[in-house]
């Protein structure tokens, strides 16, 4: 039995995952627990108590530790990954000032025009390699300015859900560059705050954390903290990674070569960059990687997996989706010239269309339903493929595709996969996500392997292999091509005043 071992931990949106791993990378022990609902007090708000956060933490720790029998002194490292961009304020004494406005909180749409209008789109751009989104941090914080100047009076300290957890286990104020690269408020070019944005926003650059690479320690657990969790005095924390990034950790996108592809709610493609390259139209996101020295580049779908279990809520109700991918597969590649547009909540990637709607085009009275759920999988193919298109352009040529998520479940759903990319589908024996990574990061920073493409070398094992069908390589390269040529077709229905 190994005798070292290493936490990683996740603040996610519905709960807190801790997990163990052993020197060989392996699982050794994992807990969840649960956040309270997430706050929704008007439209568009979405808010959780940092406060929380760290009892889920605590809850998940104590079971780690309690059901792998594991002694805290064995643990050498811990590292954090979690929900990006969430703005969490406290005040000098460390008290935590009011909620945190998460991630997919949606009400700062004025203060996206206002940063726009003050700072300069291009300048955003050249200050931080991404345009402000109302998810990012930076708009929610002047949102607080304008609304509730009594909470931004006694502001002192700007962190990141993570980051609260790292508070409270060292007591002190960190980030690390790739969760920092989501707040529209770091130059992720040069991995440092963007003064330009601090100055043009007229903020106090001491409200920020200091800034550190993922492997990196940024300090240790505290004696109160060792009271409060059963973690061992003196453990060190690495700075760990905003999720997608610790993610793609633990998915061994450290490298050149492989990119990820995650069929979830939403698909998102990643791929890693040597240098910082961004589309200057904003489609896709380039943050730091949680490799030192490294960049990420990011496409999303945003109906990825969401179209099958839209489909099967309405259109097929009782039904699993294992039935539903059976008979997928029982219609022809093409589904006979029918198309699915995967845009039911909008596209991100490549359109940037929040007003962009799905549907099937192209249907016959010869259809049946098996071509409806062919086409849906394919459609979702094709938009990956928009993505790993753009993807490719800025970050190079992409060898192969480690895929993961709920839709890689299903062999059919990685075959076309393969087919509509072009390239070997490869899925991994350990897909544990965020915390994953965030545990893989602290191996990198405290155990002596080398760096973070090392351990993943030792730690992360493929699982099996689908390859393109040569003979339906002309099919989906022409079935791409028309699926691309329907959004502009369509473009003035989605957008009738324009
Ligand atoms: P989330 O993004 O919410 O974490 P998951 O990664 O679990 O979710 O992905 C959920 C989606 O995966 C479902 O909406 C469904 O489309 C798809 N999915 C889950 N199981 C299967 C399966 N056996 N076959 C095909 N698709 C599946």
């Amino acid at each position: 039995m190994s005798s070292r071992y290493w936490l990683g931990i996740d603040v996610g949106t519905g709960g807190t995952r801790a997990l163990l791993v052993d020197e060989d990378g392996k699982l050794h022990a994992q807990a969840m627990a649960a956040h309270e609902e997430i706050r929704m007090e008007r439209p568009l708000w979405a808010e959780q108590r940092p406060e929380n956060w760290w009892a889920a933490a605590r809850e998940a720790i104590g079971r780690v530790l309690a059901e792998s029998g594991v002694r805290a002194a064995g643990i050498f490292g811990i590292g954090l990954s979690g929900q990006m961009h969430g703005l969490t304020m406290l005040d000098g004494a460390g008290e935590v000032i009011r909620p945190a406005l998460i991630w997919c909180d949606q009400r700062s749409q004025a203060e996206v025009d206002r940063i726009n209008r003050i700072a300069g789109e291009a300048a955003i751009l050249e200050a931080t390699a991404n345009p402000v989104l109302t998810g990012f941090t930076l708009p929610k914080l002047i949102w607080v300015r304008d609304h509730e100047p009594a909470s931004y009076a006694r502001l002192r300290h700007v962190l990141l859900p993570k980051d609260y957890l790292r508070y409270q286990l060292t007591g002190g104020f960190a980030s690390d560059v790739s969760d920092a690269s989501g707040t529209a408020m770091f130059d992720v070019a040069r991995r440092k705050w963007s003064q330009t944005m601090v100055a043009k926003m007229d903020l106090d650059p001491a409200w920020l954390p200091a800034v550190h690479e993922s492997p990196e320690i940024t300090g240790v657990v505290s004696r109160k903290a060792a009271g409060e969790t059963g973690l061992a005095e003196g453990t060190p924390v690495v700075g760990g990674g905003g999720d997608q990034a610790s993610s793609a950790v633990g998915n061994g996108i450290v490298a050149p070569g492989p990119v990820s592809c995650t069929l979830g709610t939403s698909g998102v493609v990643f791929s890693y960059l040597e240098k910082p390259n961004y589309d200057p139209r904003g489609r896709v996101h380039t943050f730091c990687h949680a490799v030192p020295g490294a960049w990420h580049v990011m496409g999303v779908t945003q109906g990825a997996g969401l179209s099958l279990q839209w489909f099967r809520t309405q259109m097929a109700p009782g039904a699993s989706y294992n039935d539903l991918m059976r008979e997928a597969a029982s219609a022809p590649p093409g589904a006979q010239g029918l198309y699915w547009l995967p845009y039911l909540m909008g596209e991100r990637t490549p359109h940037l269309d929040a007003a962009a709607r799905g549907g099937w085009i192209g249907l016959t009275a010869r259809h049946r339903r098996a071509d409806l759920i062919r086409a849906l999988i394919e459609g979702v193919c094709y938009s990956q493929r928009d993505c790993l298109d753009l993807v490719e352009s800025l970050g190079g040529a992409v060898a192969s595709v480690r895929v993961s998520g709920g839709g890689a479940r299903s062999p059919f759903w990685r075959q076309t996969l393969a087919n509509v990319l072009g390239r070997p589908v490869v899925s991994l024996e350990t897909e544990e996500g965020s915390a994953y990574g965030a545990a893989l990061l602290a191996m990198a920073g405290t155990g002596g392997f080398g760096g973070v493409a090392e351990v993943c070398a030792l730690a992360i094992r493929t699982a099996g292999q689908v390859d393109p069908q040569p003979e339906l390589a002309g099919l989906y390269a022409d079935g791409h091509r028309k699926y691309q040529s329907l959004y502009p077709a369509l473009r003035d229905f989605f957008h009738p005043s324009s």
